[in-house]
């Protein structure tokens, strides 16, 4: 059982979205690719779809219609595992009327189970891990001659940094832009370490050059992806690319401040927001270049996992409850309006009712703008399968996830409710879900405003909102001078 209240990086209504560039380019094969997981699943099936389509192949929203299906696979909790293998199931009949169909899985749970997922799911001609993707039309090559094919190499150097993905499923205004792939934190819970690999950023011109191809297309927003951005850090071999950079580290490292600051110079009217932030990691360096350009969302996701300190060390987050504490303490200091969205994790190993009443009480203090609120899985091969016992049975896993997720819900309505009568201001990015007679966009705490169309003002604009009203999640309003 997961919750979220609120969108953001991994946004439950696109989970196995399928995803095409528009408009389609023809060709002679089509593939089929749907994602599951988080932002980072759904940038690299945007890599995987550039590579295919500079080796002849367009994209389709329907299966059925398709000569390569390519699932974009997560593992971090069971559930999401299971949901792929469901899914597997539905392509049997079409792979029974087109023998030739290949069936590829991708990403972490290609790269956790390996070649045993060609035994396990029969239909699957191809398993390729993360760092893989440029082996692609070599491996679809291999299943054509008749063969099953796996590439689940990990690197300490791909970064994909000269792929120009397309743009999937793309309203032309949001785009994600990945900086650094892997991670090297060994949370215990935590299985990306194992399914990523080793951390590693991308080199920095190759980011602003592609955050600058997307403003000069249109594109009004990017969002930079990391497991963990505050450690985003390149070696220069000149110190060039930071020139007109202030900084506190040595003249030839680019760290993720720098990085921001070389973003935000783009354009003032590309917004920057970013994800995930690590409390162990999160910089004054950091807070202070969000303050200094406008374009610089004021909002940042800082996972928390545990209110306690016990939890957090059996977790091997590498802080503990003060720090995190402290770190919410320069954010409101610094950068007073800036939202604050977490992540928490209940019923890890051994913790006790008190310690989870700490989860709570940490919730009191920081008064989260929303959270991603989960209950603990136990993922094979991870630290914590390997030391700990998951001993808290389901009902209370599940009973303390409802207390976490009920004065979440109560917070995020009272953060919206803050909002009543002020001024926003909101970047156009859409209809709103429900009515062609209304747009909808966020503001810069990333709050979703909703407010009648105008002739004024179209997508891709900013616009100031005056908030009247707001539902549990929503903010309502009309367009302000
Ligand atoms: N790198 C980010 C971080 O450290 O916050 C996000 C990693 S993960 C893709 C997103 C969230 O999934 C984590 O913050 C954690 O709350 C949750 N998660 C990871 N492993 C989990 C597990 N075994 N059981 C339940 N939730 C888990
Ligand atoms: Fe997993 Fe921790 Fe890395 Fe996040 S920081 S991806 S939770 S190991």
């Amino acid at each position: 059982m997961d919750f979220a209240v609120q969108d953001k990086t991994h946004d439950e209504s696109r989970q196995g979205e399928a995803l095409v560039i528009e408009p389609g380019k023809k060709s002679d094969r089509k593939l089929y690719i749907e994602s599951y997981g988080c932002a980072m699943n759904f940038s690299d099936s945007e890599i995987v779809a550039s590579i295919l389509a500079d080796n002849g192949f367009e994209t389709t929203g329907d299966y059925n219609d398709a000569d390569v299906i390519f699932i974009n696979t997560c593992s971090i909790r069971e559930n999401a595992e299971q949901r792929v293998r469901n899914r597997l199931k539905e392509f049997t009949i079409a792979k029974v009327k087109k023998p030739d169909l290949v069936v590829g899985v991708l990403g972490c749970m290609a790269e956790r189970l390996k070649a045993k997922f060609l035994e396990e799911e029969k239909l699957v001609d191809v398993v390729v891990g993360p760092d893989a993707y440029r082996d692609l039309p070599n491996l679809i090559g291999k299943v054509d001659d008749g063969q099953k094919a796996v590439n689940v190499l990990l690197s300490r150097e791909e970064t994909y940094a000269d792929i120009n993905p397309v743009r999937l499923n793309s309203n032309g205004i949001n785009a994600f832009v990945s900086i650094m792939r892997g991670c090297d934190n060994m949370c215990s819970f935590c299985v990306v370490p194992f399914t990523r690999g080793r951390e590693r950023s991308r080199e920095p011109q190759s980011i602003v050059k592609e955050c600058t191809d997307l403003f000069n297309q249109g594109y009004r927003e990017v969002t930079l992806l990391g497991q963990n951005v505050d450690s985003y850090k390149w070696k220069t071999e000149d110190g060039d690319q930071k020139s007109d950079v202030g900084s506190q580290e040595s003249e030839d490292v680019v760290n993720f401040a720098n990085l921001l600051e070389l973003v935000a110079q783009i354009h003032p009217d590309l917004r920057i927001r970013f994800s995930t932030s690590h409390p162990k990691d999160i910089t004054d360096e950091v807070l202070y270049t969000m303050k200094k350009y406008d374009n610089i969302c004021n909002n940042i996701h800082l996972p928390v996992q545990s209110g306690n300190s016990r939890v957090l060390e059996l977790m091997n987050r590498t802080y503990d409850r003060e720090w995190y504490i402290n770190r919410i303490d320069a954010i409101r200091r610094i950068i007073p309006e800036c939202g604050i969205s977490t992540d928490v994790i209940t019923g890890f190993c051994s913790e006790t009712d008190e310690e989870h009443k700490e989860t709570l009480s940490m919730m009191d203090y920081v008064k989260y703008d929303y959270a991603y609120m989960f209950m603990y899985s136990e993922r094979p091969g991870t630290l914590a399968a390997k030391r700990y016992a998951d001993d808290i049975p389901e009902a209370v896993k599940s009973a303390r996830l409802k207390e976490v997720v009920t004065k979440q819900q109560q917070y995020s309505y009272e953060r919206l409710q803050a909002q009543l009568g002020k001024v926003q201001r909101v970047l156009i990015e859409g209809f709103s879900k429900k009515s062609d007679k209304d747009y909808s966009g966020r503001n810069d705490q990333n709050a979703m405003v909703v407010f009648p169309v105008g002739e004024r003002y179209k997508p891709g604009q900013y616009v100031n909102v005056l908030v009247d009203r707001t539902t549990t999640a929503t903010l309502i309003g009309t367009v302000v001078d």
